[in-house]
């Protein structure tokens, strides 16, 4: 999710900017003052006692704002980020979007402070008050509003300050100038935020041929389990020595060998788009590690793609490998290629499932040629 707070006195150009922003991102809009005026049209209990307070430009008790925000968001947990424009308004009311955003499992990116003098908020307000019909813009509560915004909401600004989120943009400048501004900002948000794919399949499906074409074309850091292990073994490292008993054994490579390895990789990728994970997660157990994984490093799933393939195909597609150089010591006999599809089966399907049911996967038909099923998974990943 992407969170934006539009911050600045009234008159600061917030629903303004806000309008752009709506469409260029596809965030849900949040205006307490909008919500507020809803209510009072409406007539209903929060609205009779909102009444008085905006009439007189004072700021409405910060129990009202907290009833009428938690609803709109708990009403909206799908959506792609939540712009907040008037909120939050105090020192309490940042306490109180913190909360809000721990209950959503996410956190706000950055509060952007539209900056303008007290004389240019009142001169602009003063002008649409001759057309907006708000009983609260006009000259003496103007003076009320700016002066409840110095002394309650400005230090809201240092609360972002010490968090590291709070964002400036020059609102004196005309409304281009201004979304300029703020679009730079916006993507700088949105270059922090990776891009995690999880590629599924039955072995045989072709996630490692598209998995390196997709980290090739996006940029993202390919991530596979099984290579990584086959590396430690080459690099013949202590755990490299390990798997390379356990394999000799035909025993299962245990969760506390990969996860670090996982773990390292994810820390020692610096400056990349995001990652392509093969192989990993395969097990219920490791779906949650995963989750864990990836929530450490300040971060989540993006998206999922299953490539699908009839069974058959898969067999007749393992046993023409198992004839070539490119051999995995799993190709060697039929019974090793049926139980690596049996194990996928009982293991990793639930687990596309569970994400299924969670976040929803692309399933993409691994049928034709390389590149067709390529176009298809760019399609998928592509779609919104
Ligand atoms: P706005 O449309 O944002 O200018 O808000 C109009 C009026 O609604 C303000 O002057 C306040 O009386 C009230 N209001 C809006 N948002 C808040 C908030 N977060 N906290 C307290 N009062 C608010």
């Amino acid at each position: 999710m992407l969170n934006i707070a539009l911050f600045g006195p009234p008159g600061a150009g917030k629903g303004t900017q806000s309008e752009f922003l709506i469409k260029e991102y596809n965030l849900f809009y949040i205006s307490t003052g909008d919500l507020l005026r809803k209510e009072i049209k409406e007539q209903t209990e929060l609205g009779k006692k909102a009444h008085n307070i905006i009439a007189s430009g004072g700021l409405v008790s910060d129990e009202i704002i907290v009833q009428i925000i938690e609803k709109t968001i708990t009403n909206n947990p799908d959506v792609n980020g939540f712009l907040f424009d008037g909120f939050p308004r105090t020192y309490v009311q940042a306490y109180i979007l913190e909360g809000l955003m721990i209950k959503l499992n996410t956190s706000l990116n950055c509060l952007i402070s539209l900056d303008v003098t007290e004389e240019e908020s009142i001169n602009r307000l003063l002008n649409r008050g001759k057309t907006s019909g708000r009983m609260d813009d006009n000259e003496e509560v103007i003076r009320n509003r700016l002066k409840e915004y110095y002394e309650k909401t400005l230090p809201v600004i240092n609360f972002y300050k010490e968090k590291g989120l709070y964002k400036e943009v020059n609102s004196m400048l005309s409304i281009d100038e201004v979304h300029k501004q703020i679009r730079n900002i916006m993507e700088e948000e949105l270059s922090k935020h990776l891009l995690n794919i999880v590629l599924f399949g039955y072995p045989g499906s072709g996630r490692g041929t598209q998995g390196k074409a997709i980290s090739k074309k996006y940029g993202l850091e390919y991530v596979a389990t099984g290579s990584m292990l086959k590396e430690e073994i080459i690099k013949n490292t202590d755990i490299g020595k390990e798997i390379k008993h356990l394999y000799e054994n035909g025993l299962i490579v245990p969760d506390e060998i990969v996860v670090p390895l996982i773990e390292e990789k994810l820390k020692n990728s610096k400056g990349v788009k995001g990652f392509i994970f093969k192989g990993f997660p395969r097990t219920f157990v490791q779906s949650y590690i995963f989750d864990g994984l990836l929530k450490k490093h300040g971060s989540s799933i993006s998206k999922i793609i299953e490539i699908e393939v009839p069974i058959l195909e898969l067999i007749r597609r393992l046993d023409k490998r198992s004839k070539t150089k490119d051999c995995m010591p799993y190709d060697t006999s039929t019974e090793k290629i049926v139980q690596r599809l049996y194990d996928h089966e009982t293991k990793t399907v639930p687990v596309i499932q569970k994400y299924n049911e969670l976040h929803g996967v692309v399933k993409i038909d691994g049928m034709g040629t390389v590149d067709e099923v390529f176009q298809r998974i760019c399609l998928g990943l592509e779609r919104k």
